[in-house]
This record gives structure tokens, C-alpha cells and sequence, in this order.
């Protein structure tokens, strides 16, 4: 069975409320995609240049502290406003080096990339990193033991659950038996879900994916998850947006109407790191 944890909330909240921002900027278009022309970097450059600043200008004005998964690509290439982000004191966490898919390193790699990403946000003056996200969302046989050893209390990755965070199990796979889940790990998940992503949502590539949905449906289903997640004991709502995504005219009025829709409405908006000092398991 699944090991599932509640929030403790400050008196008169009703849900914890993560507006947690990935900031790829050209990591993205590298590691995951291996796009590097020029206009594909300069997608990048909007991220740094004009998205980061829109959205520490906004929780400066709802004085709101997220959490901002920063790959080492991003604070080499755009060191300046990566020290505006930890100046503001948003968390930063640990989010790859290029954007990479762990699914494809070996073991020796993978740890390779978390020394160079933690290496690179040091160099910027980031405290020592406690929340993990992975990179496209996806984890190697590894990744679990990696984080651990690297002395990551949460992790912001995996599905498992929606609104309450637990402990996520390694799982052996089989495919004519049964499937084995190893033992829950200490490091506490504060789960993720693609339905609270900005990106599949609202960036067009190429020959792949439209985007380009209209901000009034995402608002209708960021706030109804919300609303559903104030219905239940204990929740997290963990959003993920990009400055290169939500940081586009039509997305940041949006988001402004959700804090203000959410603030209304009982959330704690905080940090994962926050969240997850508060969080019991039975
Ligand atoms: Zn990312």
C-alpha cells in the first residue's frame, strides 16, 4: 500500500498551494529536444529575459515565495536573473544540468549530472538544494537511490498520487508476472500531473504539439482542481508552469486572476520545502 501524507496547514488554510515554476530557458530546447538553432535559443532568451522577470514582479506583488526548479544550464547561461530568483527568497531546486532524460543515462551519468547541476547552482550562491525534480518528469531504475544519496529530503516528479504527497517505492517490472514494489523511500513526494502543466497546454512545436488552448480552459481546470483539492483533509496542489509558457501576455493576466481566485478561496501558498515540513503520515 501506497504511504500517504497529509499537510498540516497554518490555521484557516485549506489547501498548501505550490505556483512552483521549471526554469529551462535553453536547457529545454537542448536536452529534450535537441533543438539548438537560433530561434529555438531565442524562445530560451524570452524565458530568461522577459518571463522570469514578469512572474518575480507578480509574487512581489502578492508577496507569494515558490519554488523554482532551476537546471545548471540555466543558472551558467542567465546567471543574473537566477541571483534575482534567490535574492526575492524563492527555493531553488535541483533540476538536471541539460534538461536530460535520466532514462537514458547510465548510472555513472546520471550521478555525473547531479553533481555538475548542484555544482552549478552553488556557483550562483543557491542554498544547498532540498526539493528534486526531474527532468521531463521521468525517472531511471537509479534515480530514486541518486537523490537520496545526494541528500534530497522531496522530490517533485512522479504521479502516484494528485492532491496528497507519500513515499514513493522503487517498482521492478515484469511482464509475465506481477510487478514488485521495494521498500518506501524517506525522500517525500509532492506529486505532479500533466492536467497542472503549463507546457503540453499552451507551447506549439513543430510537427508535434498544438498548444495554443485558450487561457480561460486552463484557468477552468487549474481552479477546478482547486476546488476539488479544498474538499479533501491535508491536500497540496502542486502547479507547474515555465516563464517561457506562463510567462506569455495572455497566460500571466491568467495566472494573476488564479492567485486571487485561490487566495480567496483558503490557499497557503508556499514552498515545497515548506509544504514539506509540514507534512504527517499516519
Ligand atoms: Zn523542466
Amino acid at each position: 500500500m501506497q504511504k500517504q501524507g497529509k499537510v498540516i496547514l497554518p490555521k484557516g488554510k485549506k489547501v498548501a498551494v505550490n505556483l512552483g515554476l521549471d526554469f529551462d530557458a535553453q536547457s529545454i530546447w537542448d536536452g529534450s529536444y535537441n533543438l539548438l538553432s537560433p530561434a529555438y535559443m531565442s524562445r530560451g532568451e524570452f524565458c530568461a529575459e522577459v518571463g522570469a522577470p514578469r512572474f518575480l514582479k507578480l509574487f512581489d506583488k502578492y508577496q507569494i515565495k515558490n519554488t523554482w526548479f532551476i537546471p545548471g544550464h540555466t543558472a551558467d547561461t542567465f546567471p543574473q536573473i537566477c541571483k534575482e530568483v534567490i535574492a526575492a527568497g524563492h527555493e531553488i531546486g535541483c533540476h538536471g544540468y541539460v534538461h536530460e532524460n535520466p532514462t537514458k543515462l547510465s548510472y555513472e551519468q546520471e550521478a555525473n549530472v547531479m553533481k555538475m547541476s548542484l555544482a552549478s547552482l552553488d556557483k550562483i550562491g543557491a542554498p544547498k538544494p532540498v526539493t528534486y525534480r526531474s527532468p521531463y518528469w521521468d525517472f531511471s531504475p537509479n534515480t530514486l537511490e541518486i537523490i537520496e544519496k545526494n541528500g534530497f529530503l522531496y522530490d517533485s516528479s512522479l504521479m502516484g498520487n494528485d492532491l496528497h504527497p507519500y513515499l514513493p517505492r522503487p517498482v521492478k517490472t515484469h511482464s509475465d508476472r506481477a510487478n514488485e514494489f521495494g521498500e518506501p523511500s524517506k525522500i517525500i513526494e509532492l506529486p505532479v500531473s500533466w492536467f497542472l502543466d503549463d507546457f503540453p497546454q499552451t507551447e506549439y512545436l513543430t510537427g508535434g504539439q498544438e498548444g495554443q488552448r485558450p487561457a480561460n480552459d486552463i484557468f477552468d481546470r487549474w481552479a477546478s482542481i482547486f476546488d476539488y483539492a479544498r474538499t479533501l483533509e491535508g491536500a497540496c496542489y502542486i502547479l507547474t508552469m515555465h516563464p517561457q509558457a506562463s510567462g506569455r501576455a495572455h497566460m500571466i493576466q491568467m495566472v494573476e486572476r488564479l492567485i486571487n481566485y485561490m487566495a480567496e478561496r483558503g490557499a497557503w501558498f508556499a514552498t515545497c520545502k515548506e509544504i514539506g515540513e509540514n507534512i504527517v503520515f499516519d
